[in-house]
C-alpha cells in the first residue's frame, strides 16, 4: 500500500552468544531486533535483562519475544524480564487490594511466541513466585503436528495473562504468525534435541529503484508538478497534462532475516530462509587443532562434527554450508561453546578467527562471529 510508512532502521544486537554454560564473556542466548523504535527479542536466556542494561536497547520498548525452543539457556530469562518490564504500580500492604490483580486487559500485551510448554512455564513461574505484573502478556504457542491440543498445566490463567493462540503449521511452516503492513514473521522447524524452530522476519516490499531520467524530462515538458515524483517512487502511475502516463518502478522485496535456534540440521527451513539478507546460525563446536589448546589428540573434524550433531548442534562448516545452500547474503555465527570466550584477548581472536574461516571455507564469503553486545544495522537493499 502506498500509504504505508516504510520501515527505516533494522538493527540487530546480540545480548547473549553462549551455548549451554554462560561465562564472564558470553551470556546465554538472546538477540534484540530493533525495527525503528520497536524492540523484539529472539530468545531470552537467564540474565537477559542484565545484558539489556549494558546495551543501548530500551527494555521498555520490548513488544514481542520469540523463543526458538524451551531449553533453559534460551528461555530462563523470560519470567524475570516480564517482572521487570511489566511490574507496574503495586506493592500494597497486607489487607489492601493490589491494583495488579485487576490488570487492564485492553492494553496491548507483550506477545511471547514459542513451542509447547512455554505458556505453562511462564504461567507457573509467575504464579509460584507470587509475581503480579501491571500490564498484560500473552503466550502464543507454535504447535508441532505431534503436540497435544491442550495445555500441559492445570493452573488457571495468571491475572495478567490473556488467552494465547495455538498455531498449527501449513505445509510444515507457521506462515505469517505475525504480520502488519511493515513486516511479517514466519517460522519453520529445525532439527535439534527438542522441538525447535527458526524465525524468518520479512520486511514488506519496498519502493523500486528510480531512474529520474525516465521521468523528469516528461514532467518538465508538460509542466506537471514535481510532486509526481513522490507518487512514482511509491510505484504509482501518474497521468501528465498531455495524456502521457508514467509508471513508477515496481516494488522490490524488503529485507529478510533468518534467525535460527539450536540445530544440527536446519534443512526444513531452507525454503523459507532462502536468499536472506542476514542468516544467524549457531556454531557450537569446532575442531581447531593448534589454535584451541583443549583440542584432544584423537580429535578429527569428523569426530567433532559427529559429537556436535549427537548433541543437536553444528560446526562452523555446517553453518557455512547452509548459508551457501540458501543463498544467504550475510552469515553471523552465534551460540558458542564456553571453550570459546568472547573477549579481546589475542587467544580469543585467534580462536574466533579460525572458527570464522572454517565457516567461510564452505560459505565462500566473509563470516562474522557474534560477541555479546555486538550491534549492527541491516542495510536497505541497494
Ligand atoms: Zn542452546
Ligand atoms: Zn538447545
Amino acid at each position: 500500500m502506498a500509504s504505508t510508512k516504510p520501515l527505516g532502521n533494522i538493527n540487530v544486537t546480540f545480548l547473549g552468544t553462549a551455548s549451554a554454560a554462560p561465562s564472564s564473556t558470553r551470556n546465554h542466548s538472546a538477540l534484540a531486533l530493533r525495527l525503528d523504535g520497536d524492540v523484539w527479542l529472539f530468545d531470552c536466556g537467564e540474565a537477559t535483562q542484565h545484558q539489556l542494561q549494558k546495551s543501548s536497547v530500551k527494555m521498555g520498548r520490548i513488544q514481542k519475544i520469540f523463543i526458538t525452543h524451551t531449553h533453559g539457556d534460551h528461555m530462563f530469562g523470560v519470567v524475570p524480564l516480564l517482572c521487570s518490564l511489566l511490574n507496574g504500580a503495586g506493592g500494597t500492604t497486607e489487607g489492601s487490594d493490589d491494583p495488579r490483580i485487576n490488570v487492564d486487559k485492553t492494553l496491548p500485551p507483550v506477545e511471547i511466541y514459542g513451542p509447547l510448554g512455554l505458556r505453562a512455564y511462564v504461567r507457573g513461574g509467575l504464579t509460584y513466585s507470587h509475581s503480579l505484573i501491571g500490564s498484560p502478556y500473552v503466550v502464543h504457542e507454535l504447535r508441532f503436528p505431534s503436540d497435544p491440543t491442550t495445555d500441559p498445566t492445570y493452573l488457571p490463567l495468571h491475572p495478567a495473562e490473556l488467552e494465547g493462540r495455538n498455531m498449527i503449521q501449513t505445509d510444515g511452516i507457521w506462515t505469517n504468525m505475525f504480520s502488519d503492513d511493515r513486516v511479517s514473521v514466519s517460522a519453520a522447524p529445525i532439527l535439534h534435541s527438542c522441538p525447535c524452530v527458526g524465525y524468518v522476519v520479512q520486511e514488506a516490499p519496498v519502493p523500486g529503484k528510480m531512474d529520474p531520467k525516465l521521468y523528469i524530462p516528461h514532467i518538465k515538458r508538460t509542466g506537471a508538478p514535481m510532486s509526481a515524483m513522490a507518487r512514482l517512487q511509491q510505484g504509482e502511475s501518474v497521468s501528465l497534462p498531455d495524456g502521457t502516463v508514467l509508471h513508477g518502478p515496481a516494488r522490490r522485496p524488503g529485507r529478510k532475516l533468518a534467525i535460527l535456534g539450536d540445530t544440527y540440521d536446519p534443512s526444513p527451513i531452507a525454503g523459507l530462509a532462502a536468499d536472506a539478507d542476514l542468516l544467524i546460525h549457531e556454531a557450537t563446536n569446532a575442531h581447531l587443532p593448534g589454535v584451541d589448546p583443549n583440542t584432544k589428540l584423537e580429535d578429527t573434524y569428523e569426530t567433532v562434527e559427529a559429537r556436535a550433531k549427537s548433541r543437536g548442534h553444528s560446526t562452523p562448516q555446517m553453518a557455512g554450508a547452509f548459508a551457501r545452500l540458501t543463498g544467504a547474503k550475510r552469515l553471523v555465527l552465534n551460540h558458542f561453546s564456553s571453550r570459546y570466550p568472547g573477549d579481546d584477548s589475542n587467544e580469543t581472536r585467534d580462536i574466533m578467527g579460525a572458527i570464522g574461516r572454517h565457516a567461510e571455507s564452505e560459505y565462500g564469503q566473509p563470516v562474522t562471529c557474534a560477541r555479546d553486545l555486538m550491534s549492527f544495522d541491516v542495510g536497505l537493499i541497494e
